[in-house]
């Protein structure tokens, strides 16, 4: 399947014959956001604050406070985070790559804080457990490079260790459509014929 680069995270499991994604699926708690604040370029922050319909010279100036106290080890509050602890320019495309890539910009290490992360992992430890030869990548950057579709014979087993491990029902749909997606169709046609 093609998947767009740039638009998820996820880590590919290389075994012997096939491959399996895992996507990583955000549980948007804002704690990462609530300590951290983003270099963002003068123009960039410029085009933001006009997005979001700010007064430019008063947010420009708390952003550039605020950057200042983290450039100096201090834990700040990154300032385009709301009071819903969402990020208001999560969808645009100005938005950091340092956010867009947070947990997986810190490598294997586990961010505890981050209860995706943790359930990322866990996922990836069940997955690898039924694998006799595999090896695990960050694979958000290279999602298309001759990806191996999982036989037939095997999806069930690994669905069952997938559902082993409990998560959103969104990330079990984004597992299904990323290694399956043929069985996706079917069940979409399915559930269009119930309707
Ligand atoms: S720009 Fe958005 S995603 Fe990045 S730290 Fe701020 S609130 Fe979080
Ligand atoms: S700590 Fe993890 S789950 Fe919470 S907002 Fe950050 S990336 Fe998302």
């Amino acid at each position: 399947m093609k998947i767009e680069p740039g638009k998820y995270l996820f880590s590919k499991i290389e075994c012997r014959d096939y491959d399996i994604l895992v996507p990583f699926s955000c549980r948007k708690t804002g704690t990462c956001c609530s300590v951290y604040v983003p270099r963002i370029p003068y123009d960039d922050l410029e085009v933001l604050v006009k997005y979001l319909g700010l007064p430019a010279d008063e947010f420009i100036a708390d952003y550039q406070f605020y950057y200042g106290k983290k450039l100096k080890g201090q834990a700040v509050r990154c300032p385009f985070l709301d009071n819903h602890n969402l990020c208001r320019i999560y969808h645009h495309s100005l938005r950091p790559w340092v956010c867009y890539l947070f947990p997986f910009s810190y490598g294997s290490e586990v961010i505890k804080t981050c209860p995706a992360h943790v359930e990322h992992h866990h996922l990836l430890d069940c997955l690898v457990a039924g694998e006799k030869e595999c090896n695990v990548y960050d694979s958000s950057f290279c999602p298309n490079l001759d990806l191996r579709p999982i036989p037939e014979e095997r999806w069930l087993g690994i669905l069952k260790r997938f559902q082993s491990v409990p998560s959103l029902p969104e990330l079990a749909v984004a597992f299904v459509i990323f290694n399956e997606p043929e069985l996706m169709g079917e069940l979409m046609a399915m559930r269009r014929s119930w309707e």
